[in-house]
C-alpha cells in the first residue's frame, strides 16, 4: 500500500472541515478530472480513511477517527490500524497505542503500521519497533515502526532507543504502563 499522494492529503484536509464532499466539489478544488477525483477517492475508501456515499465520500463516524485507546486525533503519520475479524477497522493514533489495544483482544484479523521513514502501512505482526527513542510523534513511551530491521537499527544509531519485533515491544510497553 502506497502512502498519500498530495492530492489525497488535499482531499483529507478538506473533508476534515465538513461532513461529506461530492466527486464535483473535490473535482473543482483539487483542480482534477472527475476520472482522477474519482480515483482518488477510491484509494481513501480502501485506506479506511474515508467512507463512500453514494456520488462522493463521506467522514468516517466521529468515534473511528479518533484513537480507540487515548481519544487524541489520529496523526497520519503514525496511525495504526487494526481489522476486527467482524471486519470494522479502527484506529490508534499511534503504535504505541496500537499495541496496547491488540495486546487485550483476541478478536483481530489483520493489524497495520506505518512505517516511519516512508508513510506506507505495513503488516503490524513483520513490522520492527522503536521504542523509546528521542523522536516523539505521539504517545509517550514513543514507538516508531519500520519496515526493514536495518533501517531500523540505522535510525537507533541516531536518534536512541531500542529495536524491538511486535511481541517483545508489546511487553515492554504494557510493562512501563503499569501503575
Ligand atoms: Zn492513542
Ligand atoms: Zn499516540
Amino acid at each position: 500500500m502506497k502512502s498519500l499522494s498530495i492530492r489525497q492529503r488535499e482531499i483529507m484536509k478538506m473533508i476534515s472541515q465538513t461532513e461529506s464532499l461530492t466527486i464535483d466539489q473535490i473535482r473543482k478544488t483539487v483542480g482534477i478530472s472527475p476520472a482522477t477525483a474519482y480515483r482518488e477517492t477510491q484509494a481513501l475508501v480502501q485506506l479506511g480513511l474515508v467512507s463512500k456515499i453514494p456520488g462522493g465520500i463521506s467522514k468516517l463516524e466521529h468515534s473511528v477517527s479518533l484513537c480507540i485507546q487515548c481519544g487524541r486525533d489520529i496523526n497520519p503519520r503514525a496511525a495504526f490500524i487494526i481489522e476486527q475479524k467482524d471486519r470494522i477497522r479502527i484506529s490508534a493514533c499511534c503504535a504505541h497505542c496500537g499495541l496496547m489495544a491488540l495486546s487485550h483482544r483476541t478478536d483481530i484479523n489483520t493489524a497495520m503500521a506505518t512505517d516511519f521513514f516512508y508513510g506506507t502501512m505495513l503488516n503490524a505482526r513483520k513490522a520492527w519497533y522503536v521504542l523509546s527513542s528521542e523522536v516523539n510523534l505521539c504517545c509517550h513511551p514513543s514507538v516508531l515502526s519500520f519496515s526493514s530491521k536495518k533501517d531500523a537499527d540505522g535510525f537507533v544509531k541516531g536518534f536512541g532507543g531500542s529495536v524491538m519485533d511486535i511481541g517483545t515491544v508489546q511487553n515492554a510497553i504494557n510493562k512501563m504502563m503499569e501503575l
